[in-house]
C-alpha cells in the first residue's frame, strides 16, 4: 500500500504516547499530517509493569510501514514446551517467534515520530466538535483546534469516556499475578529446562506461562535477559474487590498499581504456589522481589468512529492477553487509519472506511481471545466455549492456540 500525501498539511491530536499514539504518530506523520501527541504522564515513559509482548507478523509490518523499522527487536524463542507438576516436559512444539519488551518497542517507535511534538503532562478533559473539525480541552486549561482527534489512551480510555460513555471494559473473571526475574538469578535446571522456552502448566483453573526477555536496558545478551513469568488465577468480582484495596485501605477499580499490592497478597500467594506450580515456576517466583497482579478485561467499541474523533489500540477494544495482539493491532489499526485517509480526500468518508475495516476485525479480536480464555474454566457459555476449553485443557491444544500468529485465518 502506498501512501499519498495531501496538498495542504493536515492537522491531528493524539491523545495517549505509549504504543497506539506512538504508531499513530509515526503513520499520520508519514502522509503528510501534523501531529501532536499529548500524554497524561508527566516523566518519561519507562517499563510499565513488564509489559512484554510477543510477536506477530501484524506487528512487524506496522513498524516498517510507519518507518521505525525491526532491527534488533527482541529475544528469538523457538520452541514452546509443557510442564507437568514434577518439573518434568510432558510436550513440547516447535515454534518461531520473536519476544520483545515494551521499552524496547517504544525506543524504536520515538525514532519515527517528532519530539518536538510530544508532550507530558496534558491530561484530556473535553472535545467539542463543528463538523469540520475538533477543538481539545486539557486539564491544564490547554485547548488545541485540529482536523482530527485520535485517542489511543489505553482501556479505560477518556476520550472513549467522553464520547461513548456507555462502552465499559468487562471484567473476565480472573487475572494474572506477574513478574520478571532475572536470567542470573534462576538455578541452572530452570535455565537449561525452562529459560529458552515459552513455556506452560495447566491445571484445574490455573494456567501458568512464561518465555525471555530482554533485561534491564534492551540487554540480549546470554546471561542478562529476563524470564517473563505469569500464573492466571481465577476470582469472582467481589474478591477481586477484595484486592484491589493497599495496606492503608485505598480501593482501586481497575488493578492496584504494582508496588502497593498487599503485603499479606503476595505472602498467600506465594505460599499457594509451593502446593500447586512445578519447580521450575517456583524458583522464577522465589526471584521476582516484586510480584504484582493484573485483572484480564476485555471490551469492543461498537463503533471506532465519533464524529472527527477516532479511536486506536486498547482504547478502541482491549482484547484478552491470551492471544498477546494488543501492540500489533493498535499497529495494525494505526496503519488503517492512515491508509483511509490517504486514499480519500474527504476526512469524514476516510473515518467510515477506517471504521468499516477495523470494527468487525475487533470483535474477532476480542471473541477469539475470550475463547482462549475459557481454559480457566469461568464464562463459558456456548457449546463452542466447551469444546474450546476442553482442547485448551490438553498440552497440544494450549500450545497450538496461546498467542499464535495468524489466529485469523483459521479455526479451531
Ligand atoms: C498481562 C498482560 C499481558 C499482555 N501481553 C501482551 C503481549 O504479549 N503482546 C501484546 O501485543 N499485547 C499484550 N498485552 C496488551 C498490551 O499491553 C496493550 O494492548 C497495549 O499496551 C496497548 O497500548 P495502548 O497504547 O493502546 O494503551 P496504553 O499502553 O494503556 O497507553 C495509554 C496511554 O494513554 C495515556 N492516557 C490515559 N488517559 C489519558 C488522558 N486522559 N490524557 C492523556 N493521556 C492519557 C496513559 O498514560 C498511557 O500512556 C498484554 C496486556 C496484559 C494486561
Amino acid at each position: 500500500m502506498q501512501f499519498s500525501q495531501k496538498s495542504h498539511t493536515r492537522r491531528a491530536i493524539v491523545i495517549g504516547g505509549s504504543i497506539a499514539g506512538l504508531f499513530v504518530g509515526a503513520f499520520l506523520r508519514r502522509i503528510g499530517w501534523h501531529v501532536d501527541i499529548y500524554e497524561r504522564s508527566s516523566i518519561e515513559l519507562i517499563g510499565r509493569g513488564v509489559g512484554i509482548f510477543a510477536t506477530h507478523l501484524e506487528l512487524f509490518e506496522a513498524l516498517d510501514k510507519c518507518g521505525a523499522g525491526t532491527v534488533d527487536i527482541g529475544v528469538i524463542v523457538y520452541k514452546r514446551v509443557t510442564f507437568d507438576r514434577t518439573g518434568k516436559v510432558i510436550a513440547e512444539k516447535p515454534q518461531l517467534q520473536i519476544v520483545t519488551s515494551w521499552d524496547r518497542l517504544r525506543q524504536v517507535l520515538l525514532k519515527a515520530i517528532d519530539r518536538q511534538h510530544y508532550y507530558f503532562g496534558h491530561v484530556f478533559e473535553r472535545v467539542e466538535q463543528d463538523g469540520s473539525g475538533v477543538h481539545v480541552h486539557f486539564a491544564n486549561g490547554r485547548s488545541e483546534r485540529a482536523d482530527l482527534l485520535v485517542g489511543c489512551d489505553g482501556f479505560r480510555s477518556s476520550v472513549r469516556g467522553y464520547l461513548a460513555h456507555q462502552v465499559q471494559p468487562i471484567y473476565s473473571g480472573y487475572f494474572i499475578w506477574r513478574g520478571a526475574p532475572n536470567e542470573a538469578d534462576l538455578s541452572p535446571q530452570t535455565r537449561e529446562t525452562m529459560f529458552p522456552y515459552y513455556s506452560f502448566f495447566l491445571g484445574d483453573q490455573l494456567q501458568a506461562l512464561g518465555y525471555p526477555i530482554s533485561g534491564a536496558d534492551d540487554e540480549l545478551r546470554m546471561g542478562h535477559r529476563r524470564y517473563n513469568w505469569g500464573w492466571y488465577r481465577v476470582a469472582d468480582a467481589p474478591k477481586l474487590k477484595q484486592m484491589c484495596t493497599d495496606d492503608e485501605g485505598r480501593e482501586y477499580e481497575f488493578g492496584v498499581p504494582p508496588p502497593l499490592v498487599r503485603k499479606d497478597l503476595i505472602a498467600r500467594m506465594r505460599e499457594e504456589a509451593e502446593t500447586l506450580l512445578p519447580p521450575q515456576y517456583l524458583d522464577c517466583l522465589r526471584h521476582i522481589d516484586q510480584p504484582f497482579f493484573t485483572p484480564v478485561y476485555d471490551f469492543c467499541s461498537p463503533s471506532l468512529v465519533f464524529g472527527r474523533a477516532a479511536l486506536v489500540g486498547d482504547a478502541a477494544s482491549t482484547p484478552r492477553p491470551h492471544i498477546r495482539f494488543g501492540v500489533s493491532k493498535a499497529g495494525a489499526e494505526a496503519q488503517a487509519l492512515a491508509e483511509a485517509l490517504s486514499n480519500y480526500d474527504d476526512i469524514d468518508q476516510a473515518l467510515t472506511a477506517y471504521n468499516a475495516v477495523r470494527q468487525p476485525l475487533s470483535e474477532r479480536i476480542v471473541g477469539h481471545s475470550r475463547r482462549l480464555g475459557t481454559q480457566l474454566g469461568v464464562g463459558i457459555g456456548t457449546d463452542e466455549d466447551r469444546r474450546m476449553a476442553n482442547l485448551l485443557q490438553t498440552p497440544k491444544g494450549i500450545m497450538d492456540w496461546i498467542a499464535m500468529p495468524n489466529f485469523l485465518e483459521t479455526r479451531p
